[in-house]
């Protein structure tokens, strides 16, 4: 059966298209700047990668043109073979603990949160409707980012804040990259041949979160109301002393949107080293003797550290840690610095092995006391495993 796995951005579309249960990966790409000048796509098949550039007008006018590409590169022979397609969601707020397939009631949902995900949850709409006019034959499912982390209790996703906050506007800690947290646990666990596991799943990307997964559930995550929350990221904060925002809102006369746009596009790693988000650069730049970089990488390791070792304590204990997403899997130097800091639990590096990028490994010792993993996380293959169970039900 074919399942198709979209996640639309406000002038984008990423897509893979899946042979399943076989979860074979058959075609992906993306199409980007969409409605704006220079639009074009890319595509990626077993035999090639293509680049065309095309006017985009809208979705639609990308759902349309990646039918005809299907059918040109003979994976489909008519649109009726996509049974599902599965769209990711970056907000479900309180509503949705897993995926659903979509009905009038949860675009509702989707919008009414909209004011928690400006930026992603109207264009996840606007996704699901081109989908919809362009494949009306397909079972269309919704895939939340936040749904892996509803089984979080109420004294950690709670802020301690007046209560009517939370019960008349909604603020409360979602998480966020769940789908991510759910790929990586669930293998991890196949890894350890058990299912009864306390995991610390590090995502670090650009946007970083870490979990806390206890039994396959998670108890706990990093990211908060948005995913400006906890870690140090590319460009954005994390936690910082709330009154820092009004005190400097204040000093520099800025309005509530200027204050945001520091604190989730000029802040993190681009903030403290004045040179760059990506951390590459950083690396670069510290073995180029640049302080602020070097200074940027400690705050950024810190606040790893600080994570894994606050969710060792509450969980009693931790039976793996997986680092996953760009830096998780790339980055050599911040998983030793991580590991490094972690001595006192008896965690051991394996140097050797943690010399590696983008592949399932373990990168400690067999004398560590908890075994920590590299595994490259797969947000499309989770949404087209939903949305195949769905669709299969
Ligand atoms: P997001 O999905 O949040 O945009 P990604 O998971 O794609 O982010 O991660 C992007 C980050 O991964 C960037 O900061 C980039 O520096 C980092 N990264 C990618 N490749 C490497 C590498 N080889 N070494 C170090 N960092 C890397």
């Amino acid at each position: 059966m074919k399942i198709l796995s979209v996640n639309a951005g406000s002038s984008s579309l990423k897509f893979k298209l899946y042979e399943m249960p076989e979860e074979k990966g058959l075609i992906s790409g993306v199409f980007e700047k969409i409605g704006l000048k220079d639009s074009f796509y890319t595509i990626k098949t077993d035999k090639e990668k293509i680049k065309k550039e095309v006017e985009l007008k809208d979705h639609e006018a990308a759902f349309k043109i990646l039918m005809e590409e299907l059918m040109e590169n003979g994976v489909i022979s008519s649109l009726s073979e996509i049974k599902g397609i599965g769209h990711r969601i970056v907000q479900g707020g309180s509503y949705f603990d897993q995926s659903v397939e979509v009905t009038e009631d949860v675009i509702k949902k989707i919008k009414e949160l909209s004011s928690l995900a400006p930026l992603h949850n109207p264009a996840a709409i606007v996704g699901i409707k081109a989908a919809q006019a362009v494949i009306p034959s397909a079972r269309h499912v919704t895939v939340f980012d936040t749904a892996f982390h509803q089984t979080i209790e109420e004294e950690n996703y709670l802020y301690a804040v007046p209560y009517n906050w939370y019960t008349d506007y909604k603020v409360r800690r979602y998480g966020a990259h769940g789908t991510s947290h759910k790929y990586v646990s669930l293998k991890m666990n196949e890894i350890l041949g058990r299912y009864n596991t306390k995991l610390i799943t590090c995502h670090i990307g650009n946007g970083a979160s870490i979990s806390a997964v206890v039994d396959g559930k998670c108890i706990n995550t990093s990211m908060g109301l948005t995913p400006n929350a906890g870690l140090m990221m590319g460009t954005r904060c994390g936690d910082i002393d709330a009154t820092i925002i009004p005190y400097i809102m204040e000093k520099l006369n800025l309005t509530p949107k200027e204050v945001d746009t520091f604190l989730n596009k000029e802040s993190g790693l681009l903030g403290i080293s004045g040179v760059s988000s990506d951390s590459r650069d950083i690396e670069d730049g510290i073995n180029h003797g640049n302080k602020r970089c070097a200074l940027a990488q400690k705050m950024f390791v810190k606040r790893i550290v600080d994570y894994i070792a606050k969710y060792y304590v509450e969980m009693e204990g931790c039976d793996g840690i997986v680092f996953t997403a760009g830096i998780g899997e790339n980055s050599i130097s911040t998983r030793r610095e991580v590991l490094d800091s972690l001595k006192i639990l008896g965690i051991e590096i394996d140097e050797e092995k943690n010399n590696t990028r983008g592949e399932t490994i373990c990168i400690t010792t067999d004398n560590s006391s908890i075994p920590c993993y590299v595994i490259p996380t797969d947000e499309e293959l989770m949404i087209a495993r939903d949305t195949y169970n769905i669709v299969e039900r």
